[in-house]
């Protein structure tokens, strides 16, 4: 495990190619950046897991095609902020919001979705873990993850995660020849 800072608009950048593979041909990506640059401290492979895991997610929900949308954003709470009984520290915090126009989460699963093995996809299609490992990593980095949904309309997921305020690494010199 090895937290750096992560500019989130260069990770993402990285993983589309990725993702759009995932996504094949009848599912979109939209990428939609924070104004101003923003940046986690996360282990990069980590947030690639749950990036993809989200996204494999999303297309599920919308077998009939459509568009996720990813979206990063800088969010100031002046005062903590209760949520699903998890409690926001006050302060800057970089969100990514992960959203599909799927079939949507039935109310009567909302509450177990993070948990290991627990799954709505038929045998063998779902493991169950993709949320309980995405929610695990996201605990590892100090953030949090939240899901919305309105079946037959889609579904969000939002990671908060505490900004990385470093300034970016200085490009390390090339030895002299
Ligand atoms: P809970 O899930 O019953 O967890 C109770 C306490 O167990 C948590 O208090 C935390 O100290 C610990 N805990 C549970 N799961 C994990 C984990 O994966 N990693 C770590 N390091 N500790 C864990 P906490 O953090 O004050 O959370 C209180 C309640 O707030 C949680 O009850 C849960 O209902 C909710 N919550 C916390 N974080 C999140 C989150 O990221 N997303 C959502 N949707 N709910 C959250």
């Amino acid at each position: 495990l090895k937290p750096e800072r992560l500019d989130l608009a260069e990770t993402l950048a990285d993983l589309t190619h990725l993702l759009n593979r995932l996504l094949g041909e009848k599912v979109g990506l939209d990428l939609l950046h924070a104004r101003a640059p923003v940046a986690i401290r996360a282990d990069r492979r980590q947030l690639e897991q749950v990036m993809v895991n989200l996204v494999v997610n999303a297309r599920d929900a919308m077998p009939e095609g459509g568009v996720v949308q990813i979206e990063t954003r800088l969010e100031r709470l002046e005062r903590e902020v209760i949520r699903d009984r998890a409690i926001l520290p006050r302060g800057e915090h970089v969100v990514i919001a992960v959203r599909d126009t799927g079939c949507g989460i039935g109310p009567e699963h909302m509450g177990k979705i993070f948990e290991p093995f627990y799954t709505t996809k038929r045998i063998g299609e779902g493991t169950g873990l993709g949320l309980s490992t995405a929610y695990g990593i996201v605990k590892q980095s100090g953030g949090f993850i939240f899901v919305s949904s309105t079946p037959g309309e889609g579904t969000e997921f939002e990671l908060w995660f505490p900004q990385c305020s470093d300034l970016p690494a200085e490009p390390v010199a090339a030895p002299a020849a």
